[in-house]
């Protein structure tokens, strides 16, 4: 199987039809077939399927999810595509390093998203958390906001430019990846926030302070780790450990 059978592109809370077909004609132009669209704001259309231009089996073949987080549930690597420099603390990167990234992670292989938001309003901040890294094409920053199918354009060509430059490069099959070193997945990692908030809580970490903020500066570290299943495991043991003394500690106290 191709690296591109392992990424999607995912169009959040899209508004126009018209630009959900034009996606998928940018997609196929490059090679992709991955549709995926999450709460779009009108049913497919007309419209969406005469700009899909002859794209009709990658725009019928979109799956319909209700929220970001199951569009990208089994994804290893999330990258969330911002209009706005710098609007989120995540790390961010040009185009080239996002298609390169994906094509690498694809190959292990993993699952991939790339995401797309609002014409109006783009992403919320909520989704941008879900994302490992923030993708921003270098527009002009006094008129930044590309048309959302130009934009997935220009992350599928970067998408196509380096697979291509990796079946140049590597035409034997990677290494498999051992077990150990599994990433994990979106569903795993959001497990071990679950755990670690309840974790700071039991162990009275925030001692009257919100525990937004702190969790906010957590969750970026870990996304930045991008971690393997077993260091989810071992961390969530450690955790385990930590709430089984604080059970004790509390008990003592009564
Ligand atoms: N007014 C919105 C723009 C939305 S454009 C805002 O300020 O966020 C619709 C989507 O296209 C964006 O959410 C983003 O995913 C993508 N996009 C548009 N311009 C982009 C750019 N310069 N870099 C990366 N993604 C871009």
């Amino acid at each position: 199987m191709s690296v591109s059978a392992h990424i999607r592109f995912v169009l959040v809370g899209t508004q126009h039809p018209g630009n959900i077909g034009a996606a998928a004609r940018a997609l196929k132009t490059m090679g992709l077939a991955r549709l995926v669209l999450v709460a779009p704001e009108k049913p497919l259309d007309e419209v969406a399927f005469r700009r899909s231009a002859g794209a009709e089996d990658v725009l019928g073949d979109a799956p319909v999810f209700a929220t970001l987080a199951e569009a990208v549930a089994d994804c290893r690597l999330v990258l969330g595509c911002t209009a706005r420099s710098r609007r989120v603390q995540l790390e961010e990167l040009l185009p080239e390093a996002g298609g390169q990234r994906a094509v690498a992670k694809a190959a292990e292989p993993a699952e991939v998203a790339f995401v797309f938001g609002r014409e109006r309003t783009g992403l919320t901040n909520d989704e941008l958390q879900l994302c490992h890294a923030a993708v921003h094409i270098p527009s002009d920053p006094e008129f930044s906001s590309l048309n959302l199918a130009a934009a997935v354009q220009v992350l599928a060509y970067e998408v196509r430019m380096a697979a291509l430059e990796r079946e140049q490069a590597a035409p034997v099959t990677a290494a498999p990846v051992h077990d150990d070193e599994m990433p994990a997945s979106h569903v795993q990692v959001e497990g071990l926030f679950g755990q670690l908030g309840d974790t700071l809580d039991q162990i009275d970490f925030h001692k009257g302070r919100a525990p937004e903020s702190a969790m906010r500066k957590l969750r970026r570290l870990f996304m930045k780790a991008q971690l393997s299943e077993h260091e989810v495991r071992l961390l969530r043991g450690i955790l385990s450990d930590a709430q089984r003394m604080a059970r004790l500690a509390n008990e003592g106290r009564n």
